[in-house]
């Protein structure tokens, strides 16, 4: 395969204008804001094309031309290309002719979306020669990281608050990762990872690599383009916890738009959050950007960012498309979670149940037209976040393996006597 030609890329400073060039840095020195990327685009036009796209590996590494990948790495994980579906079904249910869910929840190798975000960092890592790196985590990306680092041979140093769901921490430890929970919330653990970052010579994914970090995200608005068949939506629904997904999907549409692979569309992005931890869904339905920060109290863990870094920027990035931001319930979270699973056989986290749940709500509300075409970005997967429905489902009796007991059991379970099914709560609340 001829090697893509890569758009040259440097961080800088949207205030200040300040740049940096390549280097572990995530904050600008004099405006004390986040570092960006970005890349000289004219020099890949007419180059990076629709076809020179698609002649690339069935995996995120086909926009590397459009990504900061440091000169001479060659990654091999096949990590993203996670399949669009349309969800007929789902649908159906939530009142749109036109629903597809992008189905992170499988997303290579570790189940979430955050494996493209890692894949994006530590090749910079490993270009910054870092020995060892790390991360602070609410779960999905401890697990990602520890993954990761495995496979290109560095030593990982992950910190995640005390209380993380059980299957996250074993997740993170199979990998031979170290891992450190701290006593206190992700935005304890987050500015204690600063603290290390400047002490020790390490790579946090998410402090001092960030801006690259960040970048992976895009790969998910590209991907929803390409399988649209090189067309945008008309509504994107994305859970936000530090801001950054539903920023860069818009980034990478805006690159698409730029080099002419896509025709100009207004989209409409829906930031989704937990009532629990809804800093962001708070600040866009105050229509401003000043984030009031929150003590997170949600089982959509994955999410609870109280402090959000580019809450600011979502806020503003959404209200600015004529978008909007809603928050849900735990309860909704679960009933989410089913919904999505029984109409399309697909089993997400509790962030999935957020979006999903978030999604039915902007319908009912009908802030998203029936007949728009609409993408549910869904993130990670439910096997992490068994505990969400602990005590939901019946275990049934052992039955004795004969015919005759079989049909006395199915007797009991749809006959007059069956105890009720519990009822469904509702998945749409009266505004
Ligand atoms: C991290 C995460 C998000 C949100 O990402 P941000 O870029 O921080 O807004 C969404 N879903 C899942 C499952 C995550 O782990």
């Amino acid at each position: 395969m001829q090697p893509a030609c890569r758009a040259p890329f440097e961080l800088y400073s949207k205030e200040s204008g300040k740049s940096y060039g390549n280097q572990p840095l995530s904050i600008c020195d004099e405006s004390f804001t986040p570092l960006e990327v970005r890349y000289d685009l004219d020099a890949v036009k007419g180059q990076v094309t629709r076809a020179s796209i698609e002649a690339g590996p069935a995996n995120m590494w086909r926009y590397t031309s459009l990504l900061p990948i440091p000169e001479g790495f060659e990654p091999d994980l096949p990590v993203g290309f996670t399949p669009l579906v349309k969800a007929k079904n789902l649908g159906k249910r939530v009142g749109s002719n036109n629903l597809y869910v992008k189905n992170d929840a499988v997303c290579f190798p570790t189940l979430s979306f955050k494996d493209r975000v890692v894949a994006v960092a530590l090749a910079n890592a490993r270009h910054f020669g870092f020995e060892v790196v790390g991360c602070s985590s609410t779960g999905n990306l401890a697990n990602s990281v520890a993954a990761q680092a495995a496979r290109l041979g560095l030593k990982a140093c992950i910190l995640v608050p005390a209380d993380l769901e059980p299957a996250k921490i074993l997740n993170t430890q199979v990998y031979g990762a170290r891992l450190v929970r701290i006593d206190g919330n992700y935005d304890h653990v987050n500015r204690l990872c600063s603290l290390i970052a400047d002490q020790y010579n390490w790579g946090f994914v998410n402090v001092n690599l960030r801006p690259y970090y960040a970048e992976g995200s895009k790969s998910v608005g590209f991907e929803i383009a390409e399988q649209l068949g090189w067309r945008l939506p008309d509504n994107v629904v994305v859970p936000m916890a530090g801001g950054s997904l539903i920023r860069k999907i818009k980034k990478a549409f805006d690159e698409l738009l730029y080099l002419g692979l896509v025709e100009a569309k207004p989209v409409r992005f829906f930031g989704a959050q937990a009532t629990g931890c809804s800093p962001i869904s708070t600040a866009v339905k105050q229509d401003t950007e000043t984030i009031t920060p929150q003590r997170p109290n949600t089982i959509a863990r994955s999410l609870a960012i109280g402090n959000p870094a580019d809450g600011p920027y979502a806020s503003r990035m959404i209200r600015e498309v004529g978008g909007y931001a809603e928050d849900v319930s735990d309860v909704e979270v679960v009933a989410g979670i089913q919904e999505l699973a029984e109409t399309e056989g697909i089993f997400t986290e509790t962030a999935g149940g957020v979006t999903t749940a978030v999604t039915a709500r902007l319908l009912a509300q009908g802030r998203i037209g029936t007949d728009e075409l609409t993408v549910s970005v869904i993130t990670g997967n439910g096997l992490k976040t068994t505990d969400a429905l602990a005590g939901r489902y019946e275990l049934g009796r052992a039955v004795r393996p004969r015919l005759g007991d079989f049909e006395e059991y199915l007797a009991e379970l749809d006959g007059p006597t069956a105890v009720a099914p519990e009822l469904e709560p509702e998945l749409i609340p009266a505004d």
